[in-house]
């Protein structure tokens, strides 16, 4: 059985939480492990402030609390994408509002978000899906225009890059997040990249229950009070430990699965020249990281035929989002501006094929053939 995904292990990393035990003696958040990794964010990804979270849903709930979400404020995102992009807007009161996707690489349409902007709009949010990043100088001058924030949901873009800047890094907040689905994982996690200073101490004020427990530990205060709202956004120092592993090696797991992610393209691309299936497009100013490889299919009902095909021969593949705007929470708290052009059609056509750090040369050519073999049997007009 090929599996969809594995986790990433990239074998230091029971040495590591070994060390946080009996070493550092030291499981709460903000550690030694927690500190090097928000050092190798702010080193690699130049960035002024990173901070470790519980999970990337977390990150952008701190974003959505540090821009002082209002009931009634608007934000803009796409609607192929993650409940936690617009649950942790919605949370604090705010109305989504979605536009269309662009078909190439299944982002915010840069050019349907200045339209659906009213004077409640707040801020931004797109998302770099697939590891391949927005638009973001179009979707920066539009939120300079209009005085919006915004905020970069990279769960899936950690390690790539737009016109050389790391993704999480460009807009006024980037969430990445670290769930095991993830190219870099701690199980569960995140981090919350910040731009501007003036965030940067109520951040960590919001992250440590609403207290300056932070500054106290740093010796600026002598006693730790209560000073804001928050919650508890720090992870414990042996997931900590368990991603530090992972980011010392993240050149390693990003080679190998751009690897991985290349010879799916060249096994495949022929299906593509005879105008049977779609492949992913990266963009001239985008590195990605290769978290996920998909193909769209013809429809819903070829690539339901697809997935049942390959799990009879022991691969699992799966499909993704279901746009928000037709979930049942959507009614409540969201309006999509515009015409649905793509976002549902291609998200119906759109299959991800298993991708993880340690897929083999073999594994990726029997899911290649496999696909092959379908098409061979399929009839199209
Ligand atoms: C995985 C993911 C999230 C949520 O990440 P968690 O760390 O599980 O909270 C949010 N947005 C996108 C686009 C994701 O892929």
């Amino acid at each position: 059985m090929i599996p969809f995904n594995k986790p990433p292990v990239t074998g230091t990393e029971i040495k590591y939480i070994k060390r946080a035990i009996e070493i550092n003696q030291k499981l709460s958040g903000d550690g030694p492990y927690t500190r090097q990794c928000n050092e190798w964010f702010e080193l690699k990804f130049h960035t002024p402030k990173a901070l470790l979270t519980t999970s990337c849903t977390h990150a952008l709930e701190m974003a959505a609390i540090l821009i002082d979400i209002q009931p009634g404020d608007e934000i803009i995102a796409p609607s192929y994408t993650f409940v936690s992009t617009v649950n942790a807007f919605v949370l604090r009161g705010a109305k989504i509002v979605f536009v269309d996707i662009r078909p190439d690489t299944m982002n915010i349409d840069e050019k349907k978000i200045e339209a659906a902007i009213t004077d409640k709009t707040k801020a931004i949010v797109p998302v770099h899906y697939a590891g391949v990043a927005c638009e973001m100088d179009e979707i920066m001058d539009i939120a300079n225009r209009y005085n919006l924030y915004v905020i970069e949901d990279a769960a899936q873009g950690v390690m790539s890059t737009y016109k050389g800047k790391a993704l999480g890094t460009i807009g006024d907040f980037g969430c990445f997040s670290f769930h095991e689905t993830k190219n870099y994982s701690m199980g569960e996690g995140g981090a919350l990249l910040i731009q501007n200073e003036k965030f940067m101490e109520r951040a960590e004020i919001i992250r440590e229950k609403g207290t300056n427990r932070s500054k106290f530990i740093r010796g600026q205060v002598d006693k730790y009070t209560w000073v804001d709202i928050g919650s508890s956004y720090l992870p414990s120092e042996l997931n900590a430990a368990y991603l530090f592993a992972q980011l010392e090696d993240a050149d390693v797991i990003n080679q190998d699965r751009l690897k991985s992610w290349e010879l799916y393209y060249e096994r495949l691309k022929i299906l593509e020249f005879q105008g049977i299936i779609k492949l992913p497009v990266i963009p001239q100013e985008a590195v990605h990281n290769a978290h996920m490889f998909y193909i769209k299919c013809f429809n819903i009902e070829e690539r339901s035929a697809l997935i049942n095909y390959l799990k009879e021969n022991e691969v699992l593949t799966v499909f993704h989002y279901i746009p928000l705007h037709t979930a049942d929470a959507a009614v409540a708290n969201s309006i999509f501006y515009g015409e649905d052009n793509y976002t549902t059609s291609e998200s119906e056509r759109l299959l991800r094929l298993p991708m993880y750090y340690g897929l083999e040369e073999y594994e990726i050519n029997r899911v290649s053939e496999l696909i092959i073999k379908f098409y061979e049997s399929v009839k199209r007009k």
